[in-house]
């Protein structure tokens, strides 16, 4: 089988209508971008119009709907143009927005598919981005959404939902949320709302644009719209279109089947970090194992804080693993009976993973040895534990003479444990 390339619209195609929180006219147009761009958001109403990638290290906030964010921009009710792109196969983009927020249309995907299927797609010179699920992923929070991921030849998306609305209830579904079946069985499933909510949520300046045209709206007696439902069960529907829009931040095609158990935003953006990492963790198979690291850091017993580089892409990238039990040295004394790992050594663990992507960057690595100059940005967000394993992903953001610049973070079980900026030098030994 011959590898899928990347896609972008033929030509570009605007859409006009409100935003369902602002109320206010938005219009929206899509149109073709280079490979390896991505979808891009360009708020063409701002001075220089900024843009924001369509990708989860933007998302600002998840509640009714995903905003995305970078220094003062924002974008909201990205999900469901996303979600038409991503289905359609559109990886390249750019999104023209004249305000902070995207059309609502009628609620549902549909305006955004038959746009797209109105300028037709290209394919690209570049292979596309896909995150293919190789083992069960499991995402899970205490505050109710769960979500487990196992392989499939595309993207299937089974989720179940649970509202005490008896016009809602518990529904489950399961469907092929890509292609023709997307824009079948999906696309026109709009967004729904409680009547009872709308009074607090439009005090709080949101919902201001919402109404019969572009929602379902429940009361007491149930469907309020005139026409009733478009599917008997058009709200878990709608929940999965917004599964495949948030899972379209991974900035990838994923091939697998989520099962989804009261699926929200912030859940699906959860499992789209946790999806983004298992691509790059690679089923935790190493590709480099600790032997080799040796032979490529000069660190050892008890200073070598790496297991195992599991993923690796070649002056961009890298992803390494540091199992961490109750027999390391520091814990003896950090702190007696209350054993928590060192915040410098998570950054000086995350920074040999670093090492090891410098080091594939220059000639004759064996004579050289890296310095560390400085750090920025550093945060610790939760404590490091035995039993724990860290998952360190470095990027290079910068590598000019023999200066480079590295962000890297560490994640136990998904969740950001520490995060810095490094900044290095190679010297010669
Ligand atoms: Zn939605």
């Amino acid at each position: 089988m011959s590898e899928p390339r990347q896609q972008t619209l033929a030509a570009s195609v605007t859409l006009e209508g409100v935003g369902t929180h602002t109320g206010k006219a938005a219009r929206l147009t899509l149109g073709p971008a280079e490979p390896g761009t991505g979808r891009r958001f360009r708020r063409v109403d701002l001075d220089g119009s900024p843009e924001i990638p369509a990708h989860i290290d933007h998302v600002v906030a998840t509640e009714l709907g995903t905003t995305l964010g970078l220094d003062e921009t924002r974008v909201a009710t990205v999900e469901h143009v996303l979600a038409a792109l991503a289905a359609l196969d559109v990886d390249n983009a750019l999104l023209e927005l004249d305000g902070p927020e995207t059309p609502i249309m009628d609620g549902s995907f549909l305006p955004f598919v038959d746009a797209i299927e109105r300028v037709g797609v290209v394919e690209q010179d570049e292979p596309a981005r896909v995150i293919e699920v190789l083992g069960p992923v499991q995402v899970a929070d205490k505050s109710g959404p769960s979500y487990v991921a196992t392989p499939s030849d595309g993207l299937r998306i089974s989720a179940t939902i649970d509202f005490e609305h008896p016009a809602i209830g518990r529904l489950f579904g399961s469907y092929v949320a890509h292609g023709e079946r997307f824009a079948e069985e999906l696309a026109p499933a709009r967004t729904f709302g409680f009547r009872a909510d709308a009074e607090a949520l439009r005090a709080r300046g949101l919902a201001l644009g919402s109404s019969l045209d572009n929602a379902v709206i429940l009361d007491d007696d149930g469907v309020m719209n005139p026409d009733g439902l478009r599917f008997p069960d058009e709200f878990i529907r709608h929940k999965v279109g917004d599964i495949v829009g948030d899972l379209a931040l991974t900035g990838a095609r994923i091939q697998g089947h989520i099962v989804a158990e009261r699926p929200s935003h912030a859940g699906n953006m959860a499992l789209a970090r946790t999806l983004a990492d298992h691509a790059l963790y690679n089923g935790g198979q190493p590709i480099v194992d600790a032997s080799q690291i040796m032979q490529h850091l000069p660190h050892r017993y008890p200073m070598l804080l790496v297991d195992r580089i599991t993923g690796y892409e070649k002056g961009k990238r890298i992803v390494g693993i540091k199992n961490v039990t109750i027999n390391e040295p520091f814990f003896q004394g950090h702190y007696p009976g209350h054993p928590i790992m060192p915040g410098v050594l998570i950054i000086e663990a995350m920074a040999q993973v670093g090492g090891l992507l410098l080091m594939d960057q220059i000639e004759d690595p064996e004579s050289k040895v890296v310095y560390f100059m400085s750090l920025d940005n550093v945060k610790w967000r939760r404590p490091v534990t035995p039993g724990d394993q860290i998952v360190f992903e470095l990027e290079l953001v910068q590598f000019r003479r023999h200066v480079c610049r590295l962000k890297g973070v560490g994640r136990v079980d998904g969740k950001v444990a520490a995060e810095a900026e490094l900044m290095a030098r190679i010297m010669d030994r």
